[in-house]
């Protein structure tokens, strides 16, 4: 699926609806395991931790840091003209819970592992997809 910007839009089912449709309030929406309280990404029915069926979306900082990254350099997608970073971010709220995802408003050099990030939204049709910039003091 592709929108007029020729940006390759994810696909929406009803366990990512919520982390898709959060950053239109501005809500990184990450499933929690409301028995154990273990975040849970990608979203899926069920906890991987201690099976429990009672997980749902809650409401993440949307701060981490950048746990890998590499540059691409291949133009893929039109609207996204290369150089730029893929990156694993790890968030804050839990040791290991990474988003695969890209960096924006950075320069290339300046990216480095364990790196502040902050969630953005980039708003495209029915969805907000979540990318990360650097931290500025
Ligand atoms: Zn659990």
């Amino acid at each position: 699926m592709s929108n007029q910007s020729g940006r390759v839009l994810p696909e929406v089912t009803g366990e990512s609806r919520d982390f898709w449709a959060g950053g239109f309030e501005g809500e990184l929406r990450i499933y929690r395991c409301q028995s154990c309280r273990g975040w849970i990404h990608p979203p899926v029915g069920a906890c991987w931790q201690c099976r429990s069926l009672d997980v749902g979306p809650e409401v993440a900082s949307g701060k981490g840091t950048v746990a890998a990254f590499t540059v691409n350099h291949h133009p893929w997608l039109p609207a996204f003209p290369p150089p730029y970073v893929i990156a694993a971010v790890e968030l804050e709220e839990q040791p290991g819970l990474r988003l695969t995802t890209c960096l924006v408003e950075c320069d290339i050099d300046e990216v480095v592992v364990g790196m502040p990030v902050e969630v953005v939204f980039d708003e495209q049709d029915d969805v907000a997809i979540p990318f990360f910039k650097p931290v500025r003091a």
